[in-house]
């Protein structure tokens, strides 16, 4: 019965729609026009900040792997904190070479915020690779290492720092820095002369720390360095000023 109307309607036409496509109207494609605009400028910013907690979380994991690898080290080495590259002879006693061991992932040294291109591979020997390769985004405090003069080394052992948890070990190093791995809190007298060191705005006005005690936590420079207040650089005093001895 249906076959039948419907073949009936062939023959006339009339199952077909006679009527024209309907083209849009110049407004209408203003009206679309006007609406993608206005999506466009409410999601890109919310996309470019998605963007940013993405990195953010990355580096956060990033720095949090060193931790755990700083721990392991330190367990196994009779608590002595693995040294930058300022006192020492070969880049295999680095702590970038010594800690990769400690982990299975090649992008562990690169914070995605940090622009820069070439970064080395601390699990191949460093004379191998590009002579001008960028070492980390991150660097230590080399008043931690066994052989600095200021300290004597007495600081390289977990056990001689009066607070582990308030002593800075790792910090972000600027993105321009490429054959270096390490920091001198000792010359800096000011706030400014921090910021001039360290990557302290890379996460949104803030940046990733890892401290001596392994526990990793993102901070704003102020937060480290206050005058009064607290300084979680100098391992003999940190928590507190002044650092008259390092
Ligand atoms: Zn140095
Ligand atoms: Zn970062």
């Amino acid at each position: 019965m249906n076959q039948m109307i419907i073949s009936k309607n062939t023959e006339t036409g009339r199952g077909v729609s006679m009527r024209p496509a309907r083209a849009f109207t110049l407004i209408e494609l203003l009206v679309v026009i006007t609406v993608i605009g206005i999506l466009l400028a409410v999601l890109t910013p919310a996309l470019k900040k998605a963007k940013e907690a993405t990195k953010k979380l990355i580096c956060a994991s990033n720095v949090r792997q060193f931790g755990i690898a700083l721990g392991a080290y330190t367990m196994e080495h009779e608590e002595r904190l693995p040294p930058s590259s300022c006192h020492m002879d070969h880049p295999e006693q680095y702590w970038l070479h010594i800690l990769a061991a400690y982990s299975d992932s090649d992008l562990l040294y690169r914070c995605p915020s940090d622009t820069s291109k070439d970064f080395i591979d601390w699990d191949r020997p460093l004379e191998e690779q590009e002579q001008d390769g960028k070492w980390s985004s991150y660097a230590i405090n080399s008043l931690l290492d066994p052989r600095c003069p200021l300290s004597q080394g007495r600081y390289n052992k977990v056990s001689n720092i009066r607070h582990p948890q308030y002593c800075i070990y790792l910090c972000e190093a600027p993105d321009s820095w490429t054959s270096f791995d390490h920091l001198h809190p000792e010359n800096w007298g000011s706030i400014d002369e921090v910021k001039g060191q360290i990557a302290w705005d890379r996460h949104d006005g803030k940046s990733n720390y890892v401290f001596v005690d392994g526990h990793a936590e993102c901070l704003s420079v102020d937060q480290t360095w206050a005058w009064p207040g607290n300084c979680f650089w100098f391992p003999g005093h940190a928590p507190g000023w002044p650092p008259d001895d390092f």
